[in-house]
């Protein structure tokens, strides 16, 4: 996980993006180990991302072997996501109950919600920093974004300089 800075000063963990196919791919050519470790691992981001969203991803690693434990699990690590995107008001959500229903109908599915509502969700922390320095709402910017807006920053101080007066 990386560390992003969010426009209020703070910094949290965010998730790495996944091509949900390439996640089914390595799910399928491992015979499902990679499946278990893009399982918990996915737990552990939203874990780690928001602590305030109740996750064990060992226990859910675990429900993996158990019967009906692991259907439980799987709606829960959906609703797990919710949690997390309405913590950050988000206006559309992950659909557990879809979710959930994808997995049983068209197990693509369900990796292509689950991993692409996190790799959304990721790119909102991101670009949330970078729309803030772009607007000018913080005061210190670090030296990369200052070095990669290098070439905005001429004609920025252009539109701030009194216009011409014209006889
Ligand atoms: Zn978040």
């Amino acid at each position: 996980m990386e560390p992003v800075q969010t426009p209020g000063g703070t910094t949290v963990l965010v998730g790495k993006n996944r091509n949900p196919l390439a996640v089914l791919f390595f799910s399928v050519i491992t015979f499902g180990i990679y499946w278990l470790y893009w399982y918990y691992t996915v737990n552990d981001e939203v874990r780690r991302h928001e602590p305030e969203v109740a996750c064990s991803p060992g226990v859910a690693l675990l429900a993996q072997f158990v019967p009906i434990a692991n259907f439980v699990s799987h709606y829960n690590t959906a609703t797990r996501i919710q949690r997390m995107e309405l913590a950050d008001g988000a206006s559309q959500t992950i659909s557990p109950l879809v979710t959930f229903l994808l997995l049983y109908f068209l197990i693509i599915g369900y990796v292509v919600q689950i991993q692409s509502h996190l790799n959304a969700h990721w790119d909102s922390h991101r670009l949330a920093i970078v729309r803030a320095e772009r607007q000018g709402l913080l005061g210190a910017r670090p030296a990369a974004l200052t070095r990669a807006q290098g070439a905005e920053m001429p004609s920025e101080r252009r539109l701030g300089e009194a216009p011409v007066q014209q006889p």
